[in-house]
């Protein structure tokens, strides 16, 4: 159903697909995060990707989107998103955002975690607990009757008292028969944002995706024409959930991040 020139809600039935599309994608992670260590390869992690989304009888959202060449963006340490999977081993105390969409039963399901490389130091630890946190606080701001820009505010919010950087370029999105659907979903408020306020409606299907750097907000893209990189070089971390709107509140449909705690994040 159209709402106004905006918003799209979903009927019942469309939401059980989405729900689908979102499980299958958390799985798909638990195995892909589960393949993060020294010595493994982005382009490992894609591999692992791609077979499990095509085994499960779905395909790749990102591969060819727009040209993309690979199942899913591995951007790491100063990288912010968009980053195409290669052959150099990762390190020890590197992090490693990853971001993969799916398309299953024509619904798109789209989710980012950002994982350390063994131990990280206590500032990038600070770093993902901060950004992960961030998006709780986005996830937490959907709610029917509060406006779009209440997820922003909340992300901007926690970010900037912790000292961190909002990438403005780059948002999040309404997502459904397409990976990216009107509105965005910006993650700050302010005078450099002019897009629509609406008051979210149950049936909403939302990907919020905080990218928090620890430096400047401020990006530049490599000459590959994708990776998108902190202008300081200073890391940044990107965690995104696919979530309903509903009226017993949001509803997370893409699984569960890892738990930074079991991770290590000691001083290395
Ligand atoms: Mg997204």
């Amino acid at each position: 159903m159209r709402l106004g020139t905006q918003l799209n809600a979903l009927s019942p039935q469309e939401m059980d697909r989405m729900r689908a599309a979102g499980r299958l994608l958390g799985q798909v992670f638990d195995e892909v995060l589960a393949a993060v260590a020294p010595e493994a390869t982005t382009a490992d992690l894609d591999r692992i990707a791609y077979e499990a989304i095509t085994g499960a009888g779905a395909k790749p959202a990102f591969l060819n989107y727009r040209g993309f060449p690979a199942t899913i963006c591995a951007s790491v340490d100063e990288e912010i998103v968009h980053g195409i999977p290669n052959h150099v081993p990762l390190r020890e105390g590197q992090i490693v955002g990853i971001d993969m969409g799916l398309i299953l039963n024509e619904f798109y399901s789209d989710r980012a975690t950002t994982m350390p490389v063994g131990r990280v130091s206590p500032q990038v630890a600070r770093l993902l607990r901060v950004t992960k946190e961030c998006l709780q606080r986005g996830i937490e701001a959907a709610q029917v009757g509060n406006r779009l820009q209440d997820i922003g505010r909340a992300v901007q919010t926690l970010a900037e008292a912790e000292g961190f950087g909002v990438v403005r370029e780059y948002s999040g999105h309404c997502i459904g028969r397409q990976l990216h659907e009107e509105p965005q979903i910006p993650n700050f408020v302010g005078r450099e944002m002019r897009g629509p306020n609406p008051r979210l409606v149950a049936g909403m299907a939302m990907a919020i995706e905080p990218m928090i750097n620890q430096g400047t907000w401020k990006t530049r893209i490599l000459d590959d024409r994708w990776t998108v990189v902190t202008a300081d070089g200073l890391p940044s971390a990107h965690f995104e959930h696919t979530i309903l709107v509903t009226e017993a509140g949001p509803e997370i449909l893409t699984g569960e991040h890892p738990s930074l705690q079991e991770m290590e994040l000691d001083t290395v």
